[in-house]
């Protein structure tokens, strides 16, 4: 098999448009992607036509119009090529059908903008995604808005931030003299996952409903002898990695590298970056090829942010930067960081950005399943805090002290072994509990959870760092000296918004207390994230730089809210059905049991001592009944949180009373599962399952 022969072979791409369409009409194309114009109709229906024969020649018979609606995952509708002409039967794809979809919008999440009567919703075609082959189905990327021309997706806004970015970095750029037209935000996602047996996890009520375990005793093993990070990859996860592989390669995704993570039944696949547009497209088909090549292996790919209480979560770190078209990474300190002005320019911005819209960050990776994740085993805590290493934090603690940096020799890395080709300490973040770190020449945010489309926290990404360039531009632009203005905004930024770099560990207990002082948001919870993106700072930003409008904010921060809600009750019913259909009528034959061994002795008439399986059977009462108590309570908390209210009231009450009755269930539950023989548990257990695919 031959890579190059099928990497991109199920992918409308450059080479197939220029083999498929005259020259002409893909000149004209190149140009309407490159200025962003609308394409006219003759170029759609030539394209058209020449999409519908290149998948026909691949045994497609149906395309579909591919968009990422609020839901997070994508959708597709299918319409076949069939059409009738003169009686006849025919093959059609014409460029308005290409162009725009129309689709009946009503079930997707609208968080109010769209009302019933106007269901409508448009699919238009986004020209700088390729169209590709799945399921034997042409898939043509595509925006989606309602009738009256809200947005309900997420890949418009990002389109939109992506457009304010380079808007703003390249007028920065001009300024230092650079002949740019184009500045592209680039995206590398590193994808966590979990790989399970089929039958255990079809055997899991709360896998198959929510994604993650609501009960489960902890393994006698788990991470800690660190044996299963970097380990070798077992034959069966071997087959899965090498067919994900494939089918990823042959719609053009650089799936690159494959390796186990630090949990059992734990891996990890990084793609090489690419622009932040196609990153995205690239990530959900990831995620929907995990699973679907999963089944074919007979195991379930878990992509929740928290499958397994106790051990590592699964993030999905977003590698972002900038380059110009011109072919340079704005993140690349050079030699002599601290004499690279533009470059120091560009970090300030992102300083800036940072700490100014904390909120903003933290709220675009809030949902209930990271709330599991963040601040545990590994995984970043919920206070945004921007890592830069030792050489830059010193570079710009120079700066702001107005002294000479004195550079510090970097650190050769001696092995020991003189055969060994000797080579530099790498000087960026290898402690992984940094939320945004500075990696070279990239900046990595680690706090989005696995499930999480890239779409939000990047839209939020260009647009801070879009609106902090800007202001520097404004200032920049009008400067009688341009070098001392620069320095002198780097200066500024640097003392006014050092509170936000910390190269320290996290997890120290001191940290919280430390960050309260700094003044730095704490925001633990979803519910006390989200908001964030309907206050009058983000309503301003983002209308600034045309991302969202204010109807569009808010309505987003309500389609947020209510996914907590809804999640968070789905839970709550699972484990109300799990523990009273299964569990606790297991416990109590098991008790039965205990009871009639207990009845059994005593006819007997010999002095048995009983009195262990009578405390056995003591501790398995009180369990039970304060199990089957917590069963009630969380009924009750899911009423109370139902009352009618705001909707971020519900989403407070959610957290208050729902999540804090599910902790309490588990914790009785998993302290049965602990104490009832195994024959019994209605589950697999925690070992059951981590240790599945052997
Ligand atoms: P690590 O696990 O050490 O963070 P990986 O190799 O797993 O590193 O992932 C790094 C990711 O960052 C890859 O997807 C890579 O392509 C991406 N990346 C590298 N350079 C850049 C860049 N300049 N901009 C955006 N992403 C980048
Ligand atoms: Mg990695």
């Amino acid at each position: 098999m031959s890579i190059k022969n099928i990497f991109g072979s199920l992918v409308f791409n450059d080479t197939v448009m220029q083999k498929t369409l005259s020259r002409e009409t893909y000149a004209k194309l190149q140009e309407c992607i490159r200025t962003k114009t609308s394409i006219t109709i003759d170029i759609a229906n030539e394209v058209a036509e020449a999409m519908k024969n290149w998948a026909m020649e691949h045994g497609c018979t149906h395309y579909t119009h591919w968009f990422q609606p609020m839901t997070g995952i994508t959708a597709e509708k299918h319409d076949s090529f069939i059409a009738t002409k003169n009686g006849e039967l025919i093959m059609e794809f014409r460029g308005k059908e290409l162009v725009k979809g129309e689709s009946d919008a009503s079930s997707f999440p609208s968080g109010g903008v769209r009302a019933t009567f106007e269901a409508r919703g448009y699919t238009a075609w986004d020209p700088t995604s390729y169209a590709f082959i799945k399921d034997n189905t042409l898939c043509i990327p595509t925006v989606f808005c309602s009738y009256s021309g809200e947005v309900l997706d997420k890949k418009t806004p990002l389109l939109k931030s992506i457009d304010a970015i380079s808007l703003q970095a390249s007028r920065v750029l001009r300024l230092f003299g650079k002949d740019v037209h184009n500045v592209n935000s680039e995206v590398g996602a590193e994808q966590e996952y979990f790989l399970i047996d089929k039958a255990v996890y079809k055997a899991r009520p709360d896998l198959v409903y929510t994604g993650r375990t609501l009960f489960g005793a902890v393994a006698s093993k788990g991470q800690e002898l660190d044996d299963h990070y970097f380990g070798c990859i077992k034959e069966r996860v071997a087959k899965f990695m090498e067919e994900l592989d494939i089918e990823l390669w042959k719609l053009g995704v650089y799936a690159k590298t494959e390796h186990n993570e630090v949990a059992p039944a734990q891996h990890e696949l990084a793609p090489i970056y690419c622009d932040t547009n196609r990153a995205t497209d690239q990530n959900q088909l990831t995620m929907e090829l995990m699973k679907k090549v999963a089944g074919h292996h007979n195991m379930a790919c878990l992509l929740h942010e928290k499958p397994f209480k106790g051990v590592n979560g699964s993030g999905k770190h977003n590698n972002w930067s900038l380059s110009s078209d011109l072919g340079e990474n704005l993140f690349d300190p050079g030699s002599t960081p601290e004499d690279n002005l533009q470059f120091l320019l560009f970090l300030s911005a992102v300083i800036k950005a940072v700490d100014e819209y904390q909120g903003l960050l933290r709220m675009t990776v809030a949902t209930a399943g990271n709330d599991h994740r963040l601040g545990a085993n590994e995984a970043p805590t919920p206070i945004v805090t921007l890592f830069l290493g030792e050489e830059l934090t010193g570079i710009l603690d120079a700066i702001a002290d107005g002294r000479v940096y004195s550079k510090r020799a970097r650190c050769e890395f001696e092995m020991g072994v003189h055969v060994l080709p000797k080579f530099l300490k790498d000087t960026s973040d290898r402690n992984r509990t940094s939320p945004f770190a500075f990696t070279g020449n990239k900046f990595e945010f680690r706090m989005p959870g696995s499930s999480l489309s890239i779409s939000g926290p990047n839209i939020i990404i260009n647009t801070i760092v879009a609106e902090e360039l800007r202001q520097f531009a404004d200032e920049l632009e009008n400067a009688p000296d341009f070098n001392e203005a620069v320095k002198a905004i780097v200066k500024k930024t640097i003392i006014e918004h050092r509170r936000i770099i910390f190269n320290g560990n996290s997890y120290d207990k001191t940290w919280p207390k430390e960050a309260e002082k700094r003044g730095l948001l704490c925001l633990k919870s979803a519910p006390d994230a989200i908001p964030y993106l309907m206050d009058e700072k983000s309503i301003e930003v983002f209308e600034r730089h045309g991302v969202f409008t204010r109807t569009e904010c808010v309505s987003r921060t309500e389609i947020l809210l209510e996914n907590y809600c809804k999640t968070l009750d789905i839970e709550a019913l699972t484990m109300i059905q799990m523990a009273q259909r299964d569990i606790l009528p297991a416990v109590t034959t098991y008790m039965n049991e205990l009871m009639e061994n207990l009845v059994k002795a005593e006819s007997l008439h010999i002095a048995l001592d009983m009195s262990a399986q009578k405390d056995l059977l003591d501790k398995l009462t009180r369990l039970y009944n304060s199990a089957s108590k917590k069963v009630e309570e969380l009924q009750e908390a899911r009423v109370k949180a139902n009352k009618i209210k705001p909707i971020a009231d519900h989403a407070q009450d959610y957290r208050k009373y729902v999540f804090n009755a599910m902790e309490e269930l588990r914790k009785d539950v998993d302290a049965l599962e602990m104490i009832t023989a195994s024959k019994y548990w209605p589950y697999p257990s925690y070992g059951d399952i981590l240790f599945s695919i052997r």
